[in-house]
């Protein structure tokens, strides 16, 4: 029988987090969903509402917040390189002060807490397929450095509360993740390219087309999470999550015109400043400390995504509100 727990969720209206507090709230857990909304829409989260053991707080992550919990996921922070960058300076205080926010709530409830890392902590990778041990190669004056160095620094501050509070903390290393309820125009791959496709637009490939990235669906990302959030004290991570198939972008246009049935055309655009040239999860840790593996291929995930997209109205759906 699962205990029941008190937990929050920031960044809970997201992609990511709004499932994640749908699987939570499944499990009879008394949820907390905090969000700015800064790119998410209340939608993600108002089929929740009518449920007893689930609450939303507008609230910004990089503001203190008083709340009595068990478990904190902390997912709060722009995932997009559009999103991060439309204000880069927001987003490394979203990393830091949030975390420093985070942990000392977590500190002060004597809760375990689990940050939600990235890839992109190894930049444009020297090692191939990247394991945890690797260090990086993250350009720290670049345009995608404000979430890079925010979620590293985020990953140092993690460290230093378990070591120095003993704070019971996950840090988990997020590879692409996609799937129903990605915002639209995020400008990830994965949403333009079903966007594009299914209103006939050209697809944009950045570059060649010949860089890759390893696509995961979102249900067993977040089956990861609650493993690693429930599993061992003596695994703390960090842990790459994410599924190890890995497809050039020109291979990921072509499956998504050949799923769509689109007639669109592949058109080239400049490859943006920094843009990592191979992504590749090593998940030899994952499988042996949290017996995990991916089960959802590519092919699978996206028709599923496709579809979810064909039903919205993308007219809906807001670019990131500006919040200084
Ligand atoms: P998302 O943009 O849909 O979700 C992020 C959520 O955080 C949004 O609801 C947003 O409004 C909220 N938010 C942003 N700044 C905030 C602030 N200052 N205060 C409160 N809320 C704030 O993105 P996602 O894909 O669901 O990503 C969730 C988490 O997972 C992020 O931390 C992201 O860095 C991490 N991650 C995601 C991926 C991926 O492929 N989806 C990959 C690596 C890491
Ligand atoms: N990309 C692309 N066309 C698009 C959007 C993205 O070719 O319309 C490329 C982008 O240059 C990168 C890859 O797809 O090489 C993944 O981009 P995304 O923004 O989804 O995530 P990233 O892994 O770069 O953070």
């Amino acid at each position: 029988m699962t205990t029941i727990k008190r937990i929050l969720v920031t960044g809970g209206a997201g992609f990511l987090g709004s499932h994640l507090c749908e699987r939570l709230v499944e499990e009879g857990h008394d949820v907390i969903c905090l969000d700015n909304f800064f790119t998410s829409q209340k939608a993600n989260v108002t089929h929740l509402l009518d449920h007893a053991n689930f609450e939303l707080i507008r609230h910004d992550v990089t503001m203190p917040v008083w709340l009595e919990v068990d478990q904190i996921y902390n997912l709060a922070c722009p995932a997009a390189p559009g999103h991060y960058q439309f204000n880069p300076i927001k987003t490394m205080k979203t990393s830091i002060l949030g975390s420093i926010n985070v942990l000392g709530m977590a500190r002060r409830c004597r809760a375990r807490v689990l940050q939600a890392s990235t890839s992109e902590v190894y930049g444009d990778p020297e090692v191939h397929p990247q394991p945890e041990s690797y260090r990086g190669c993250v350009n720290p004056i670049g345009p995608r450095a404000c979430y890079d160095e925010g979620k590293r620094a985020a990953e140092t501050l993690f460290m230093d509360y378990h070591r120095m509070n003993k704070l019971d903390i996950r840090i988990v290393r997020i590879f692409n993740t996609y799937g129903p309820r990605m915002h639209p125009f995020d400008g990830r791959v994965v949403s333009n390219f079903i966007r594009q496709a299914l209103s006939g637009e050209d697809i944009t490939i950045y570059g060649d087309g010949t860089q890759t990235r390893s696509f995961c669906y979102r249900d067993d990302l977040i089956e990861a999470f609650i493993r690693m959030m429930n599993g061992s004290s003596d695994f703390i991570g960090p842990v790459n999550i994410g599924n190890p198939d890995e497809f050039t972008i020109r291979e990921l246009a072509e499956l998504t015109i050949e799923l769509t049935s689109a007639k669109s055309n592949l058109i080239h655009e400049p490859l943006p400043a920094d843009d990592p040239t191979r992504r590749q999860p090593d998940i030899t840790l994952a499988k042996k400390h949290l017996d995990w593996t991916p089960s959802v291929p590519l092919r699978e995930g996206l028709a599923k995504t496709i579809e979810w997209f064909r039903g919205i109205d993308v007219e809906e759906y807001r670019p990131p509100t500006p919040n200084y």
